[in-house]
């Protein structure tokens, strides 16, 4: 017997519908679940007829029925790739010459024929040693970026912190817990995506890179976003927007609405780190990356 039409099989529908965003908001942390009213029944929205008494006035919002606390759920375990220690300079002087102010004109020679992965690769191996910017004195590593070569979403935020720093990946602490949650709730896996920073080594007392240091490690940002082309860049904060677009406009100013730059759609939108001070504003970014996930599958065109 076929399901169409029974009013059974839509209710049933509806609420595996209604499940999952719930599941995705909890996973995402966002408890405050608020659920899209449903539409008035026509008779309710239709205008008052001439010829007829006016209807009693009606209470200005309509009632909310009170929706039971959602469960607390534990959020999966982030799977974290396997750090290997990074590869040994082989294509770059390790004592760089050039001024951090000429940082822009500096470029690295890529041999032919090399795959993404194989050009992402031979690139952090050419910078593993750089010494641009003053921020090379106090890392452990250069944090060069993870994920899929040929993404169509990529993450930028700031620079490593502690964790990073230590693990050699962008994004592996508590911030970067929370960015691995958003992704997911996105309906999308860590490894489907691109994630790197403005700068890649972590600044002292995990600090706001200054301007000098995002001049010294742009171009390396730009190209490694040469190499992967993404269709959609998320810019994680205010410094992500600055070190990218050199913009000056304040995040929440700029964020929630896409940018072309370059060709590719731009989503600024909050910092994880910054959710994890202000929760409540999980839902602001939940409604930003949503567009993000709609512009990257196709479903919205801007
Ligand atoms: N914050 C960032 O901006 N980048 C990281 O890699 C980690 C925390």
């Amino acid at each position: 017997m076929s399901s169409e039409g029974d009013p059974r099989a839509e209710y049933a529908e509806l609420l595996r519908a209604v499940a999952a965003r719930v599941e995705m908001e909890l996973g995402f942390g966002i408890e405050d679940g608020r659920l899209p009213l449903p539409p008035l029944p026509a008779t309710e929205a239709a205008p008052p007829q001439a010829n007829r008494p006016a209807p009693p006035p009606s209470p200005p919002q309509q009632a909310r029925p009170a929706r039971p606390t959602p469960p607390t759920v534990t959020p999966p375990p982030v799977h974290r790739a396997a750090v290997t220690p990074p590869p040994t300079v082989t294509a770059v002087a390790t004592e760089s010459k050039v001024d951090i102010f000429e940082a822009k004109n500096y470029d690295i020679e890529f041999p032919e024929g090399l795959s993404k992965q194989g050009q992402l690769d031979y690139f952090a191996k050419a910078i593993a040693n750089c010494t641009l910017c003053p921020l090379h004195a106090g890392r452990r590593q250069v944090v060069f970026g993870v994920g899929n070569p040929d993404a169509d979403l990529m993450f930028v935020g700031e620079a490593p912190g502690h964790d990073e720093d230590v693990q050699g990946e962008p994004f592996v602490g508590k911030a970067g817990q929370l960015l691995t949650r958003i992704i997911e709730a996105m309906g999308f896996k860590r490894s489907d995506v691109y994630i790197g920073n403005v700068n890649k080594c972590r600044p002292p007392n995990n600090r706001a890179p200054v301007p000098e240091e995002m001049d010294a490690c742009r171009p390396f940002l730009l190209r490694q976003i040469d190499i992967i082309q993404p269709k959609v860049i998320c810019l994680l904060g205010a410094t992500a927007v600055r070190g990218l677009l050199q913009s000056k406009e304040g995040i929440t100013q700029i964020r929630g609405r896409f940018l072309r730059w370059r060709g590719i759609l731009v989503m600024p939108t909050f910092h994880p780190a910054y959710l994890l001070r202000n929760p409540a504003e999980k839902r602001t970014v939940w409604e930003d990356v949503q567009k993000v996930r709609d512009v990257v599958l196709g479903k919205l065109v801007v």
